[in-house]
């Protein structure tokens, strides 16, 4: 054999099947002196990016030179290269993190300081005494983990790399027969609509049950099929088990809600990823409203006219598309001047220390009423306490999710839930327009155009003003900001331990005045005002509108601000 065969012709370093070689044997040395060998990776960040800019040749050069350096310190023996811009190394354990950041410092200068940063990945014995090209893999593993830095840099393989590693391995291997044997399912959890607590949607969440490794959870599966490009098979396969869940509801004869379906980005350059939604729900015979598509701020990567193009696809198909995880990335509000979306779910991270950080309060109020502006309904997620859940009915916000409600739960605990009637009742679809006209109403810029209406930026901060619901002679308040509330309470039409998520039971009979000036807005459909009319110690002027009516129950929603309050 020639020399070819041992050694890669850029650099004249052992190639890699030969160095594995050199590395057994030298391994076995190692270990006979009572030295503990490691196994280097290196890998030089950029490459890709250095050759357009400055052509193969001068690559070339820097693997060279980077070849060079690595002979200097490890000597040529310990060294070879495993392709592309990958080297790999080996020697003892003892003083290699000194020996490293000394290499980096002397490869910064390398030719001619025309350099890229170094990426090292180490494979102690210590932690397993495996095969040469085991200890490569795994020290290969441990130099990609740190992807995003520019900097020189190692990191030793680990427990926790080694779980997570075999965690890949398993998900990529077992993903047909986990979709087969349905191992993976959707897990379904409540959204609140919050001007009446009733549970007015779900979302679908994957979870795979594996029967050796039980529960893995969506953030271990998920960004392995993205990375492998096949998470459009897992959507796919989530919203089949999501229409054949409904299926079986609807023979139960129990009712079933929207339920949203979450898509990754790469959905839409894997296939045609909104067709192949539509021929499914087609198929099955269900309405496209009972189907929402959730998408991450993510697909802003895209060129702008695709994602408009995607969208009015989804639309014209008749489902509704959101915007999930508000907040969380940065081109949020490019995304939605640019583009039609039917709600924005406000990513978690708005009510991480609700209790102690009043900036995030400040920012999601105004991000609210700027969704309410725009027309785009709102949904908060991460919901856990009563004050977050009051916090966000009194700015506006539609509806709600989090572990207050419920946590993801499996269909057989939703239906058992559903029939048992524990848990929050469910909203009927015939009332969601009632509802969403509710919602839609603008309690902080109401839209009065009368000559002595007062803007309340103006004047002293926002009105009291409201949504009430008038069924039978009984008035419940289904919106209210926070001076409303206060109204309310201190001319005790409402006692303050009321004030929560569900219905508000209005307990004494307005003035007959109020009660016909009711009567009379909702006969005009107009502005209606009423001047001086009297509760407790309070007289106010105030305007009516009616909003719409519930077809189911027949109650009729009414919009009230009051512009001006004395005390008598
Ligand atoms: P996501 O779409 O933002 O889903 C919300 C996540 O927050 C869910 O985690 C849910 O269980 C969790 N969560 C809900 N309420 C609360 C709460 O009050 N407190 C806290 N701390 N967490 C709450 P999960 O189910 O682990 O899903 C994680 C992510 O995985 C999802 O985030 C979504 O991005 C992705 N994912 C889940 N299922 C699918 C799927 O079928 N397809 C795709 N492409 N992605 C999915
Ligand atoms: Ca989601
Ligand atoms: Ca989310």
């Amino acid at each position: 054999m020639g020399k070819d065969n041992f050694y890669d012709m850029i650099t004249g370093l052992p190639n890699m099947s030969y160095f594995l070689q050199l590395a057994e044997v030298g391994k076995q040395t190692m270990l006979k002196n009572g030295e503990l060998p490691v196994l280097l990776y290196f890998d030089l960040k950029g490459m890709k990016f250095f050759n357009s800019k400055y052509g193969l040749k001068e690559g070339d050069i820097l693997l060279n030179a980077m070849a060079q350096t690595l002979k200097r310190f490890f000597s040529e023996e310990n060294c070879g290269r495993m392709g592309q811009d990958h080297f790999a190394v080996f020697t003892k354990e003892e003083g290699v993190e000194d020996v490293l950041n000394e290499f980096f410092e002397v490869f910064k200068h390398a030719n001619e300081g025309r350099t890229l940063p170094v990426h090292v990945g180490i494979y102690s014995i210590s932690f397993e005494d495996v095969s040469i090209s085991t200890a490569c893999d795994r020290a290969k593993i441990a130099s990609d983990k740190d992807k995003s830095r520019y900097s020189s840099t190692f990191t030793y393989y680990d427990e926790q790399l080694h779980n997570h590693s075999n965690r890949y391995s398993y998900v990529l291997n077992n993903f047909d027969t986990a979709i087969k044997e349905k191992w993976i399912r959707p897990y379904y959890q409540p959204l609140v609509r919050s001007v009446n607590g009733k549970v007015c949607d779900e979302e679908a969440l994957a979870r795979w049950i594996d029967p050796e490794e039980g529960m893995i959870p969506p953030n271990e599966f998920i960004y392995v099929l993205e990375d492998a490009r096949l998470i459009h098979l897992l959507d796919l396969h989530i919203l089949e088990m999501v229409i054949e869940d409904m299926k079986l509801t609807q023979k139960m004869g129990l009712p079933i809600l929207p339920v949203s379906i979450n898509l990754s980005k790469y959905d839409f350059q894997l296939c045609d990823i909104v067709d192949e939604i539509n021929k499914r729900v087609t198929a099955a015979g269900i309405s496209p409203k009972y189907i929402t598509l959730e998408v991450t701020e993510s697909v802003s990567t895209f060129e702008k006219d695709f994602v408009r193009e995607q969208i009015e696809k989804v639309h014209a198909a008749g489902f509704k598309i959101w915007m999930d995880d508000f907040g969380s990335g940065y081109s949020s509000l490019n995304m939605l001047q640019s583009f039609d979306f039917d709600a924005i779910k406000f990513d978690m991270i708005f009510l991480k220390d609700f209790a102690e950080s009043k900036r995030n309060h400040i920012i999601l109020k105004e991000l609210i009423q700027m969704a309410m502006k725009l027309d785009i309904d709102t949904v908060v997620e991460g919901v856990e306490t009563t004050d977050q859940a009051r916090f966000l009915r009194e700015i506006g916000a539609n509806k709600m999710q989090g572990y207050y409600w419920g946590k993801p739960n499996t269909l057989e605990n939703k239906h058992l839930i559903c029939k048992t009637s524990i848990g929050n009742p469910t909203e009927e679809f015939a009332e969601t327009e009632y509802y969403d006209s509710i919602s839609k109403a603008n309690l902080l810029e109401p839209d009065i155009e009368a000559d002595y209406y007062i803007d309340p930026e103006e004047y002293f901060g926002p009105h009291p003003m409201g949504v009430i619901e008038v069924k039978d002679n009984t008035l419940r308040v289904l919106r209210y900001n926070k001076t409303y509330a206060m109204f309310l309470i201190n001319a005790k039409f409402i006692n303050e331990e009321d004030l929560g998520t569900g219905e508000l039971l209005v307990r004494r009979t307005p003035e007959a005045s109020f009660m016909e000036t009711l009567e009379r807005c909702i006969k005009s459909g107009k502005w209606e005002s009423l001047q001086g009319t009297i509760a407790e110690n309070f007289k106010s002027d105030l305007f009516l509108k009616y909003i719409s009516k519930n077809e189911v129950t027949n109650a009729v929603a009414v919009e009230i601000v009051i512009v001006s309050i004395t005390t008598v």
